[in-house]
């Protein structure tokens, strides 16, 4: 297995947020965390990335929640629960947060750049940049545009494009499509896809569960912090309750 997360749990004070959580994804695969609002998925995201261990830095000794988070996360065959965000990076784990969140006041070419700091070949940075370009020539025509001032969907692309420039051995995806119109949501699916089939293993958050459960070799619904089903979209279809109660369908 290349992520095998085990018992991860997390409270915020009193509210527990991941509650025994359990998922793995093996090296080729797309896999899919999906469920209601609030279920859990980017903070289970956030914690095999190591924000959660970021987020408990900073919220020492101030009124934020007070964070107790627990769990194995072991990804490439080590252990990673208790690394920061960027030794995690360096192990070839990326992250594209919802909404891209790029540098606002660097352009979409600097920003691409960031996301290639942990590697030192130039000349593969450069391949990189091409293949990204070659994925949203749209970034390419804005690559001198001051990222602040994109559109939600060219952001998007900004952010998925800056995470690949690493070449995640596993890229997690939240959301792509959320707060895009149906034609560039339909772009960012394809890219994704494309990036799939390129080779890319993906750990996919995803509310609209046609287009994860089109491509994911497994889903993990979750609620409440909990995994309450496990399976290919078939099986988990096949299901009345699941369907009904927590996909919506
Ligand atoms: P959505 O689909 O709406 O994005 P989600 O499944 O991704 O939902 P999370 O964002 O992981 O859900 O949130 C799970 C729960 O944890 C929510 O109830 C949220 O309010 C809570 N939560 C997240 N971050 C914090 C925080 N820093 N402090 C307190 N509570 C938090």
């Amino acid at each position: 297995m290349l992520l095998e997360a085990k018992n991860l749990r997390l409270f915020y004070d009193t509210a527990q947020v991941l509650d025994n959580l359990s998922f793995e994804v093996d090296t080729g695969e797309l896999v899919s965390l999906v469920g209601p609002n609030g279920a859990g998925k980017t903070t289970a995201l956030r914690a095999i990335t190591g924000l959660i261990n970021w987020e408990k830095e900073i919220t020492r000794g101030t009124r934020l929640a007070k964070i107790h988070y627990e769990g194995e996360i072991t990804f490439d065959g080590e252990r990673i629960e208790n690394l920061s965000a960027t030794e995690i990076a360096h192990r070839g784990l990326a992250l594209c947060p919802e909404r891209g969140r790029p540098f606002r006041e660097m352009t979409v070419l600097d920003n691409l750049l960031v996301g290639a700091y942990l590697n030192k070949d130039k000349e593969e940075t450069e391949r990189n940049l091409e293949g990204v370009f070659e994925l949203f020539p749209r970034l390419k025509e804005r690559r001198s545009q001051i990222s602040g001032t994109l559109s939600g969907g060219e952001r998007t692309m900004l952010a998925i494009g800056r995470a690949l420039m690493y070449r995640p051995k596993l890229f997690c995806i939240d959301e792509p499509s959320t707060g895009l119109a149906p034609l560039i949501k339909d772009e960012v699916f394809k890219r994704v896809k494309d990036i799939y089939e390129g080779g890319v293993t993906i750990l996919l958050v995803e509310q609209d569960v046609s287009f994860a459960f089109e491509l994911a070799v497994r889903n993990y619904v979750l609620s409440r912090g909990r995994i309450v089903a496990t399976g290919t979209a078939e099986e988990l279809l096949e299901d009345e309750k699941i369907r009904r109660i927590y996909l919506g369908l």
